[in-house]
């Protein structure tokens, strides 16, 4: 699998991959829902991802033994913090193909870097008359930075359409471009859906305009390989806590002349050179928008996600998990009343489906009770809601560490709720 090809389906996928060795790793999957409860079936990975013991041992001996405020200090204890959380900017690096790690910002999570891009480079650049490009399938935090920084500069916001399997009208899009295109900001990976965007097509189309180009990762880095080069991506923004890292800490990628040009996103300690009550001039990159005391202890632990997932070669379980999406569609289709939502071609490994006279939130509550999680609702997605005519959709996201198992308790618990509703 390689990021060039910007598909799912190829299969160099190492038939050596053991998701039943990678399970073992993860302490919360060893558990049951309650006390003396169904074992967790695990399968709302695209809200966020559990997180391996190799993890959660570099959180603790970061707290242990490693902990200083970074950046500041002369003492040594100062340095090994610093060092650890430079490191894993340099981890990020390697793992997504940045050219330097200068380009590579630590932020809370792909919200704080959509909304640190519309922020600097949106608010500063845009002006009445330009426009930005979102799809139709983005997160809410994809849309709604970009809205605030139209309606601040007088720009307009324009949708890529789709058709019913939830593929982007790649035609239409390309005759939505002109030179009025400033700003194009695409999801990788439709959390809804499971769509895959062609986002290096995206990428160049937008650029032969001069538009920047934004990728929202946040579904896709703990899915296949990630090669933001490659894509001609001026801007890639994901979350660490949905990549078996923590809560909290993710990362902006940002081409390094574009960041140089943008304005601070925050002002404060770390991010200066020099401060007088007349004029502040701020550091270099990364510093300039990393103000304040960052997420230290989340750094490292996304580096130590970054290690583990790395160790086991994120191309190694892209068939794996093609596997379960097959497979769970296949069962799940079966079922009378059941209907896929998101058919395109090229999907990760999201199934999303509604179920005649069953409201989706009924269906996640009593799947609970058979120890099956699942997330239900409009995924913070309500404008694709609206273009597929539904409320609500419920949804299985599978895992690295999940199983067929898993999927044959999803469907079991999708049956038996389908023979109560009867
Ligand atoms: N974009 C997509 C596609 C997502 O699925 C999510 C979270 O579900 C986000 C953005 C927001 O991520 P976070 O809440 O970690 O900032």
């Amino acid at each position: 699998m390689t990021v060039t090809s910007q598909k799912l389906t190829d299969s160099t996928a190492a038939a050596s991959f053991d998701p039943y060795k990678v399970r073992a790793d993860f302490p919360i999957l060893q558990t049951t829902v309650s006390p003396g409860g169904p074992k967790l079936i695990y399968l709302d990975n695209g809200a966020t991802t559990q997180k391996p013991r190799q993890v959660i041992d570099a959180i603790s001996r970061y707290y242990e033994s490693q902990n200083a405020n970074i950046h500041r200090g002369v003492y040594r204890l100062s340095q090994v913090a610093t060092d650890l959380y430079e490191s894993a900017r340099r981890k990020v690096q390697a793992f997504i193909n940045a050219a330097d790690e200068k380009e590579c910002l630590f932020v809370r999570g792909t919200t704080e870097g959509v909304n640190l891009v519309a922020g600097c480079w949106g608010r500063t650049k845009l002006k009445a008359g330009d426009e930005v490009l979102v799809s139709t399938m983005e997160h809410h935090s994809n849309i709604v930075p970009w809205q605030i920084a139209c309606e601040m500069t007088g720009a307009t916001l324009r949708v890529i359409p789709m058709n019913d399997a939830g593929e982007l009208a790649m035609d239409d899009y390309a005759k939505m471009l002109s030179e009025r295109t400033k700003f194009v900001a695409v999801t990788h990976l439709s959390n809804a859906m499971g769509t895959v965007n062609d986002v290096k097509t995206i990428a160049r189309l937008a650029h032969k305009v001069g538009a920047k180009v934004l990728v929202d990762g946040a579904q896709w880095v703990a899915h296949a390989p990630t090669d933001v080069r490659d894509i001609d991506a001026d801007f890639y923004v994901f979350s660490g806590h949905k990549l078996f890292g923590p809560t909290g800490i993710g990362v902006l990628y940002g081409k390094r002349e574009l960041l140089e040009a943008m304005p601070p996103y925050m002002g404060g300690g770390d991010m200066i050179e020099s401060v007088t009550f007349e004029k502040s001039t701020y550091a270099q990159l990364p510093n300039k928008f990393e103000a304040g005391t960052p997420d230290i202890a989340g750094a490292v632990g996304l580096g130590a996600a970054i290690d583990y997932v790395t160790s086991i070669g994120v191309a190694n379980y892209v068939q794996h998990e093609q596997d379960l999406l097959h497979y769970a569609t296949e069962q799940l289709s079966a079922i009378p009343g059941l209907r896929i939502i998101g058919t395109a071609k090229n999907k990760g490994s999201v199934v999303s489906f509604v179920m005649d006279g069953i409201a989706s939130l009924d269906i996640g509550t009593r799947l609970d009770g058979e120890g099956v999680a699942v997330r239900t609702g409009h995924h913070c997605c309500m404008p694709l809601m609206n273009r597929l005519g539904i409320p609500s959709t419920t949804r299985a996201s599978f895992a690295m560490y999940n199983t067929r198992e898993d999927v044959d308790a999803l469907v079991a618990a999708v049956q038996k709720v389908r023979q109560e509703s009867n």
